[in-house]
């Protein structure tokens, strides 16, 4: 960013909550059923029905405000919100305003060794999804599917208080793992479950009123969220030293050609005609049912990051990266059921595992290496069986067959490591006596030959010489 301008983003997050049926109605949510059978005739609004709160909605929405140290309201009430769009055929959604079940509350955020951050929650509420409208199934029309319709949000609204894509990239993952430990959603970004409207605004360094904002819509990956904001900031920026005004608007981030569009000028709260939903009475919420949700509130990233810290003995950092995703977490304590390494499991998990998971798209849940190899093929390294460099072959080639053995594996790639005294001795003598000027080099004191010889001995072992041992050997040997 150029250096007298600075970013201000807030974001808002849509959860999809993890109920069976909708949130006014009894249609099922599940993901991926043919078009349009999913939602029923109070999804629709159809004349003569009547919306039924559910229940977990309520109970999924306090979880998380008590998870995020907010206030719960005592009286919860719905509002219409009334707009017209192809996929809202009822012409208007069932949300809140006025009163949200979830009010202030802050959770934490941390970028590499900077200080923690506090980022504010101004408030969290209920609503019901829209439709869906698909652009590219046939060809300059759109078709439209309402099995969304109905589907119950909260919708997590920040204060602006990140300040740059970095820190927001890190409170979205932060809220994704709270969710996923409360169990509330199941937090799928890919399938729409959890995704976010980012608002930008730049101004200038120094300088206390905020900056006009444009709003980012509907961003469903960590990936997109920063380069939509990164790219917003610069756009901003050019539109401003070009002597010109943002305009305040929501814009389309469009993946493919990593740009941002205008989609419509920003509508005011006044548009929507906002009005208290008549058909849903507001509903009480008792300080008994918030204990007992706070009773039962399972463990949350913060706090299995401290135990990892403090129980497990691993660094900040590393306790940090492996509760962000809370199935690499439960792969990491599932693998030290059967070896007792944590700080080692941890490298191996953050380090090569999950570059793994990386290459080949998988999540730790559906690792095509289970927790118990893994752990067998880190205590093959951990009894130096087997090199770090042999490990991660091994680890591919476990991955890319699973149905083969780590011990099969390590000896189909001829890398079963040499921890055998004699066998080293035999190839340490060999190559000292290759190299005789060498030798005399190192006796007169060229020091860095040393290395020279280690090298020497790997390559005549094919690497496979216990890297400890050679070292040991080879103090005693050139004399
Ligand atoms: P709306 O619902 O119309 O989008 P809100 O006032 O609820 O409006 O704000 C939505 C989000 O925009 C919040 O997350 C807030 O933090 C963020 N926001 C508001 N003003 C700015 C700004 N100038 N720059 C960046 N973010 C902002
Ligand atoms: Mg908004």
């Amino acid at each position: 960013m150029k250096e007298n301008w600075e970013s201000v983003i807030g974001l808002e997050i849509h959860v999809q909550l993890n109920s069976e049926s909708k949130i006014f109605s009894n249609a099922p949510t599940k993901f991926g059923s043919n078009q349009n059978l999913q939602a029923c005739e109070v999804d629709l609004g159809m004349p003569g029905t009547l919306p039924v709160l559910n229940e977990k909605a309520i109970e999924k929405a306090i979880k998380f405000g008590v998870a995020i140290n907010a206030a719960i309201a005592e009286k919860v009430g719905f509002a219409r919100k009334n707009y017209f769009y192809p996929d809202l055929p009822k012409g208007y959604q069932i949300s809140q305003l006025d009163d949200p079940i979830v009010g202030k509350g802050s959770i934490e955020i941390q970028l590499g060794d900077q200080e923690i951050k506090t980022i504010g929650i101004t408030r969290a509420h209920l609503e019901e999804d829209a439709g869906k409208s698909i652009h590219d199934l046939f060809e300059n029309e759109t078709a439209i599917d309402l099995n969304r319709a109905g589907t119950p949000l909260l919708e997590i609204v920040s204060e602006p208080d990140m300040s740059n894509s970095d820190e927001a990239v890190a409170y979205l993952k932060k809220i994704h793992s709270i969710v996923c430990a409360l169990e509330i959603s199941d937090g799928n970004m890919s399938q729409g479950s959890m995704r976010c409207d980012a608002n930008v605004s730049v101004r200038k360094k120094g300088e206390k009123k905020l900056g006009t904002r444009t709003e980012l819509k509907n961003i469903n990956s960590f990936k997109f969220v920063e380069r939509a904001i990164n790219f917003e900031i610069k756009r901003q920026i050019s539109v401003l030293e070009k002597g010109e005004e943002i305009v305040q608007e929501t814009r389309l981030y469009d993946a493919i050609n990593n740009t941002t569009r205008s989609m419509r000028s920003k509508e005011e709260a006044n548009d929507y005609r906002y009005f208290p939903e008549p058909d849903i009475i507001p509903i009480q919420i008792t300080s008994d049912q918030i204990q007992r949700i706070k009773n039962e509130l399972p463990e949350l990233p913060d706090e299995k990051k401290e135990r990892f810290i403090n129980e497990l003995g691993l660094s900040e950092y590393d306790a940090r990266n492996l509760t962000y995703d809370l199935e690499l977490a439960d792969f990491f304590e599932k693998t030290l059921v059967n070896i007792d390494d944590p700080k080692l499991v941890a490298n191996w998990i953050l380090g090569d595992f999950s570059a793994i998971l990386n290459k080949f798209d998988a999540e730790a849940n559906n690792s095509k290496v289970d927790a118990v190899k893994f752990a067998e093929l880190l205590t093959y390294l951990k009894e130096e069986k087997i090199s770090g460099q042999a490990t991660k072959k091994v680890l591919e080639n476990i991955w890319e067959n699973p149905d083969l053995s780590v011990s099969k594996s390590i000896k189909d790639l001829g890398l079963e490591q040499i921890s055998d005294d004699n066998e080293i001795e035999e190839i340490i003598e060999k190559v000292i006596n290759d190299n005789p000027d060498q030798k005399e080099q190192f006796l007169s004191g060229k020091d860095r030959l040393f290395g020279f010889f280690v090298g020497q001995v790997m390559k005549e072992s094919k690497g496979k010489a216990n890297p400890k041992l050679v070292n040991e050997i080879l103090k005693k040997k050139l004399v």
